[in-house]
């Protein structure tokens, strides 16, 4: 726990990750969290659909906890918070869009029916128990995200929150730097710094330029165009709906998240979509196909997402038509990469040409690359870098960055999700580690089965076996067995119920020790021919 004078630092997720996006400063009285967001898993994740950070430290200091703070409304910063509120219920505070995006996802959960929510913009000040906090506008691929600078009892704190510096941004201003620089001059002690482009050399690419790129790419084809994208790339979304108005093509849109999403910001300002242009979906089909722009989700390759499945043929209004236009206006986030490709194979397939970054620039980074970052290093003079947002490699090379600005190497701190990092007036150093990971989400609930993911993983590597043998009498008969994902099943099959006779044959042994018998036969039979273990449910019906 922190004594009087200090403060703590911890990251409960995003690092060595890129997501779960949690941070929590504490001091004796108060907890300020920062960020509560979702990762997606690893393909190796079977039925895990996304995951978020363990609470339990959260859970064990419930009553210091003042508020969460969120930066922007991107799900791996805000996602988690649907899941979290069923422990913990501080006020939540975030932009306006930030917290529309928030009160959809809590829409229904009988749970999130009194939550205290406060929207903030970048000229709000507010005092959460002894930490006094202000904001700045920085650009990001969502509007309305903020840097957060905390004051607390013993020196100022800055949180980037995820941000560029774009010179040229569309329909928001630029990062506010001014404001970063009056927060510099008045004395860092500690910068929380995004690190997911570290290792980017030069400059995130301008918003301009995407919108530019999009435009004149519409404007040469005489095929339908599918774009696909983030659901919360507002300003993107706004691109293609001007370029949509600009070479006169109707738009709808695909994608539950998308609808959703475009509806909030087009409420809030964010989106202007003249009604002229906008057909439902289901019209797409009648209008000429040079006449219509398709906006979809599924850039990432997400399995239930709209161009994932139109990729496979699976889509219920929509078929590629061959010669269609598909540009994949994202990069896949780390993890992500094969999914997208297998989406790209399958459009390619499907006789459609796609275009995405590498072949020319349709997505824009929202995170700043190295010049960037060395100019928030440079604005803010921190004493203390600490890089969060990225994996390994990435919160390394941030650091290398911040040892080229000048910030001595015992300075700057490279740490695990838990640890404690321990502010004071003696400097900076890691503490005890708290308790951390990650809590598993299948179809929107917290899986809190411990075997969840070793079942899983076992049914898709080696099947199933369901065997039934009637007893009728002290004799067993009508030996029958059923499989899932058994590769050979007849003729293995054929050989098990071999194995299976033998044990039933004796009759002396009890049922026990016949279930016993068989699970350790059929066990060594799989194990010795390939090296697999099936669940095997043995059922004896007595008549
Ligand atoms: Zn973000």
């Amino acid at each position: 726990m922190a004594n009087k004078e200090n403060i703590s630092i911890i990251s409960l997720g995003g690092k060595g990750e890129v997501g779960k996006n949690m941070i929590i400063i504490e001091d004796q009285n108060n907890i300020l969290i920062l960020d509560a967001g979702t990762l997606f898993p690893d393909n190796d994740l079977t039925g895990v659909d996304i995951i978020i950070p363990d609470i339990s430290y959260l859970i064990e200091n419930k009553e210091k906890i003042r508020a969460i703070v969120f930066s922007h409304g991107h799900e791996d910063h805000i996602g988690a918070i649907k899941y979290l509120l069923q422990y913990i219920n501080p006020p939540l505070y975030g932009t306006d869009l930030t917290m529309a995006l928030i009160k959809d996802r809590l829409n229904d959960l009988s749970y999130a029916k009194n939550v205290n929510i406060n929207i903030i913009d970048e000229n709000s000040k507010i005092k959460l128990g002894d930490f006094q906090l202000e904001f700045c506008h920085v650009n990001h691929s969502i509007p309305a995200s903020l840097a957060t600078l905390i004051k607390s009892k013993i020196g100022n704190i800055i949180y980037t929150g995820d941000y560029k510096f774009d010179q040229t941004p569309i329909n928001n201003p630029q990062t506010n730097y001014q404001k970063i620089a009056d927060w510099g001059k008045k004395g860092v002690l500690a910068l929380l710094a995004d690190s997911t482009n570290a290792e980017r050399k030069g400059h995130s690419l301008s918003e301009r330029i995407v919108k530019r790129n999009i435009e004149e790419k519409i404007k040469l084809s005489e095929q339908r165009i599918l774009i696909a994208t983030f659901s919360t790339n507002i300003d993107r979304i706004q691109h293609i709906i001007e370029a949509a108005h600009k070479t006169n093509r109707k738009i709808a849109f695909s994608g539950y998240s998308l609808q959703k999403t475009a509806k909030i910001a087009i409420k809030l300002g964010y989106i202007s979509l003249p009604e002229e242009i906008l057909i439902p979906l289901a019209e797409a089909k009648n209008i000429k196909k040079e006449k219509t722009i398709i906006l979809m989700t599924g850039s990432q390759g997400e399995k239930r997402a709209s161009l994932t499945k139109l990729s496979r043929g699976a889509h219920r209004e929509l078929e590629i038509i061959p010669g269609d236009t598909v540009f994949i206006s994202a990069t896949p986030i780390p993890g992500n990469e094969i999914s997208v490709a297998d989406t790209i194979n399958q459009l390619y397939k499907k006789g459609a040409r796609v275009i995405c970054n590498g072949m020319m620039d349709v997505h824009a980074s929202g995170h700043a690359y190295q010049e960037e970052m060395k100019m928030m290093i440079n604005l803010i003079k921190p004493r203390y870098l600490i890089p969060v947002h990225g994996e390994f490699r990435h919160l390394y090379h941030h650091a290398q960055l911040g040892k080229k600005m000048g910030i001595p190497v015992e300075n700057i701190f490279i740490t695990d999700n838990g640890d404690k990092l321990e502010l004071s007036s003696d400097g900076l150093k890691i503490g005890e580690k708290v308790k951390n990971g990650n809590i598993y989400i299948n179809n929107e609930e917290i899986i809190d089965d411990n075997n969840f993911i070793k079942e899983r993983k076992k049914l898709a590597k080696s099947g199933v076996l369901n065997i039934i043998v009637t007893k009728e009498k002290n004799k067993y008969s009508n030996l029958n067995i059923e499989s899932k994902g058994l590769s050979n099943p007849d003729k293995n099959i054929t050989e098990i119920k071999k194995l299976i006779q033998k044990v039933l044959d004796n009759r002396n042994k009890n049922i026990k020790d016949i279930i016993k018998e068989i699970t350790s036969r059929i066990d060594d039979f799989f194990y010795n021919k390939y090296f697999s273990s099936p669940y095997i449910f043995i059922n004896i019906l007595n008549i």
